[in-house]
């Protein structure tokens, strides 16, 4: 081929726009994106003629290539991806998934207007507070609710309404950072409380608290150590003698639970969680956990607890700008509904997972090996999330071994959707726990074409 003649014989931007293709690309895309991506079409092409490269342009190979930098272009940076890492609350990528009924309620409320601050009733304004409220004093047995953005902003209001500007008495074992950068003490500082640590990294004792206790004290707190355990030599003040301790000097006891476990998760094999029940039974005064960890709902931060507390905490400024949005609200209350129904273990996502016997996976780990090759290992799936630290389920996982397990990791997380799994003694390990059912022949697809190349 002769590369001057096939630049001279390169169509001019504005032939190329006149075709069927490139007008659906303008449909699809936009003019002013279709014409740059054709632009750099030819150029591209324009390059390689110049270097001698490549087959006689055709114009649809030029479209083509046209239309699959504005596909690459237009990919949404936040999109699905598959789980085969068998952590299940992966906080990497965007922790519980949605129950059914959760996805469906936000698309209704997202879609249409909605009761969010509308009283039907009265016809009147009403409160946007209300609709997770009723749901989590049933379940939770407290007396009043309140939900903001997440966690992190649960801390921080309870800590701004009842301690600013005076002491808060923590043990320092729970003086923890629980990851990207979310530490308690200072957290605890830019709300403006002013953190007393009592005890050592290992053991604290009642009369630590007691000591520490002084006039400007506001709340005891204790803080769940999420992603980190102690063992050996220690010991922590059990929350009801810290609620018998904050009650004989007329403090408050704040509890963050964190995960928020709402079942008993040791009849699952797994290590025993503290339940907001229990923490509101062992007498806390406030408990604070996360909507998106093992209550498997949307992100936010749950506080449940004592009515007049919470009155403060929902008439301080900082409630307004932390507050929860509707499509938060609709996805939260949908999935306490199933709590309260009873069927969270068969409706919310991470539950059915952490649920499925390991008999079962490894049925699926099988199947995988008939079509992909490979090893079926039994394993360990991890529950993530700073929740049961160093807790796991044991899994059955399917064990690829390859020249290059990194390569192959790359590949996956470029598939469409991408794929996640990872690396143990050489080889690349799937764990079947946490890809969704409707996720496996994708998942599948996607592995024999990274294995054939
Ligand atoms: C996860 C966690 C938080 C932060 O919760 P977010 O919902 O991520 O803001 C705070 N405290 C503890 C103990 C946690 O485990």
């Amino acid at each position: 081929m002769n590369g001057a003649d096939a630049l001279r014989r390169l169509p001019a931007v504005d032939a190329l726009l006149g075709e069927a293709q490139a007008r659906a690309l303008c449909a699809q895309y936009g003019r002013n994106a279709t014409l740059a991506a054709l632009r750099d079409s030819l150029q591209q092409t324009r390059n390689e003629l110049r270097a001698g490269d490549g087959p006689e342009p055709t114009r649809k190979s030029l479209l083509e290539r046209a239309a699959a930098q504005l596909a690459r272009r237009f990919l949404p940076g936040l999109r699905p991806v598959i789980n085969a890492s068998g952590v299940i609350l992966h906080t990497n990528l965007g922790r519980a998934p949605l129950a059914p009924a959760a996805i469906q309620t936000m698309a209704e409320v997202g879609g249409r207007y909605s009761t969010l601050e509308y009283d039907l009733e009265r016809g009147a304004r009403g409160s946007r507070l209300k609709h997770c409220e009723d749901v989590l004093c049933e379940l939770t047995g407290a007396e009043a609710a309140l939900v903001v953005n997440n966690n992190a902003a649960a801390l921080v209001l309870l800590l701004a309404t009842l301690a600013q500007g005076r002491e808060v008495i923590i043990s320092r074992g729970q003086l923890i950072e629980i990851g990207g950068g979310f530490r308690v003490p200072e957290v605890m500082a830019g709300a403006g409380a002013r953190l007393v640590e009592v005890g050592t990294t290992n053991r604290t004792r009642r009369s630590d608290y007691e000591r520490a206790i002084g006039p400007d004290t506001a709340l005891l707190m204790r803080a769940h150590a999420s992603n980190f355990r102690m063992s050996g030599f220690t010991a922590e003040v059990p929350l009801d003698e810290l609620a018998q301790l904050a009650r004989e000097r007329g403090l408050l006891l704040v509890d963050d639970l964190g995960s928020g476990a709402l079942l008993d998760t040791e009849a699952f094999g797994l290590l025993h969680e503290p339940t907001v029940m229990e923490s509101l039974a062992a007498g806390a005064d406030l408990v604070a956990f996360s909507g998106d960890k093992l209550a498997g709902g949307p992100q936010a931060g749950i506080i449940v607890g004592r009515a007049e507390p919470l009155a403060a905490l929902k008439r301080h400024p900082l409630a307004r700008a932390l507050r929860a949005d509707k499509l938060c609200l609709a996805g939260l209350s949908a999935t306490l509904d199933l709590w309260l129904r009873g069927q969270a273990l068969t409706q919310i996502p991470i539950w059915r997972m952490i649920a499925r016997e390991a008999q079962e996976l490894r049925g699926v780990a099988e199947a995988w090996s008939q079509r992909l090759g490979g090893e079926v290992l039994a394993g360990e799936s991890a529950v993530g999330g700073g929740s049961l630290p160093g807790a796991t389920l044991p899994t059955w996982t399917l064990a690829l071994d390859v020249a290059q397990p990194d390569a192959l990791l790359a590949q996956l997380r470029a598939a469409q959707p991408p794929v996640i799994a990872r690396i143990a003694g050489g080889r690349v390990l799937l764990d079947p726990r946490t890809v969704l059912p409707d996720e496996e022949e994708d998942l599948l697809a996607s592995l024999e074409k990274a294995l054939r190349s």
